[in-house]
């Protein structure tokens, strides 16, 4: 995109809006009225599925078969051997952490700017939960700073996609490898993103979705754990499946391991299968429009798009991250300047608090399960040994657009980065009030 193409369409979104000197917060006209595209997508191929299931009377996984379907077809999609099903994003986690052995006493690294849930399945196993700091440019776990946290206790590490851009997979898995240490990718929000032409989720020990309703690929609720291993795939199964194999008859009627019922149901698998029709095509319109708003909102001064490493040859763009830079702003807060892009017509958030400062984590780690598992000086050290500070800087700059924002027409990107550029232009009036 060229600097003269970005004048000419800013110049027409600002004829189109009839914007004039005046923010929409302070009584002008807003850049945009019309509502983003909404979420989820169906048609009447959701409702045939469904009722389909509906009238085979096989409404859970076992005795039914799209559950199964799904999965050979979801693994198919991702060039993956083995994918299970779950019943959501934060099951598949659980199941990974349990078929990989990981419990108290263990290490797991992981970032602090993620969505609670890959926490929360550590804690769940009275494992610790040690922080990597964020590369702030790229929004994900800074690969540099992983060996530092590494210990005797390190049972796995888990980076996380974030926004469906991708990790540094090339040093973390040599990290992993290196040191012999699992690594699980939480690939929740990284539907058909890619490391180097291989989908996200198909390069560690484990890989683990989510198909919750704000995800790119959704059925309300649901998840799935993607692996290469058989034996790993079988101990997913059995543990998701209340420690039971695949058949519950004769012979194979016995209990293998605990386990808990984390299946997904067969309603959930046949909306699956039908939104998966969607969801190349969905993914490409949105890496056009993220291209494009990318080179867009890069002439904003005090705006810094998210950046992707050159390995990732393929981002899902589960959400379009920037950092906002109060300076270029006439000093107006990041809230202030939330609220003003708002009343132009693009809501957006100022994403994820910084997790390890997080007081349940910290009351979790130093309360009393923990004291009975770790030594002393260890849970003492905790808060000190993660520490941050790029990622405290991050959380405090960070501007999130959803990925259905992402799914309209490249009208609606020269819309988004008017509205931003507007209040860029006008800021002075806002810092005033
Ligand atoms: C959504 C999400 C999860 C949890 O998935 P659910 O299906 O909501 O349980 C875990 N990790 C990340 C990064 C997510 O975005």
């Amino acid at each position: 995109m060229k600097r003269r193409d970005f004048v000419a369409t800013a110049a027409a979104a600002t004829a189109v809006s009839g914007a004039n000197g005046k923010l929409a917060i302070q009584g002008g006209e807003p850049v945009r009225r019309k509502p983003f595209p909404s979420w989820p997508v169906q048609d009447a191929s959701e409702e045939k599925a469904l009722v389909d299931v509906l009238r085979s009377g096989k409404w859970g996984r076992l005795g039914g078969k799209a559950v199964e379907e799904f999965e050979r077809r979801y693994a198919e999609m991702l060039g993956a051997r083995h994918v299970l099903a779950t019943a959501n994003g934060t099951s598949a986690l659980i199941t990974s952490i349990h078929a990989l052995g990981i419990g108290p006493g263990d290490e797991v690294i992981v970032p602090p700017y993620t969505f609670v849930a890959t926490i929360n399945v550590v804690l769940l196993n009275h494992a610790l939960p040690v922080f990597v700091d964020t590369d702030i440019e790229t929004f994900q776990m800074d690969a540099g700073n992983v060996e530092a946290q590494i210990s005797e206790r390190t049972a796995a590490l888990v980076p996380v996609h974030m926004a469906g851009g991708a990790a540094d997979l090339d040093r973390i898995l040599a990290i992993g490898e290196r040191r012999k240490i699992p690594v699980i990718e939480d690939a929740c929000q990284a539907h058909l993103g890619e490391w180097r032409g291989k989908k996200l989720g198909t390069l560690g020990t484990a890989g683990c979705f989510s198909f919750q309703a704000s995800k790119n690929l959704n059925s309300g609720e649901g998840g799935a754990v993607v692996c290469s291993s058989d034996d790993l795939l079988e101990r997913c199964y059995t543990f998701h499946n209340n420690g039971r194999g695949r058949r519950n008859t004769g012979a194979d009627f016995r209990y293998r391991s605990g386990g808990a019922n984390l299946r997904l149901t067969e309603f959930q698998a046949a909306l699956l299968l039908s939104q998966m029709k969607r969801v190349e095509e969905q993914s490409r319109r949105r890496e056009e429009n993220a291209r494009y708003l990318t080179s867009l909102l890069r002439q904003i001064p005090g705006i810094q798009p998210v950046r992707n490493y050159d390995g990732c040859t393929r981002s899902a763009w589960h959400l379009f991250m920037l950092r906002y830079d109060a300076r270029a702003f006439s000093g107006v807060k990041r809230e202030l300047f939330l609220r003003a892009l708002a009343a132009e017509g693009v809501r957006a958030s100022g994403g994820y608090r910084p997790l390890n400062k997080e007081p349940f984590i910290s009351e979790t780690v130093t309360g009393k399960a923990y004291r009975r598992i770790y030594p002393a000086k260890l849970l003492d050290q905790w808060e000190e040994r993660n520490r941050c500070p790029a990622n405290d800087a991050l959380c405090e700059q960070a501007v999130w657009l959803t990925q259905t924002m992402l799914l309209g027409p490249r009208e609606d990107m020269a819309q988004i980065a008017e509205a931003v550029a507007k209040v860029q232009r006008l800021a002075g009036e806002l810092a005033k009030v």
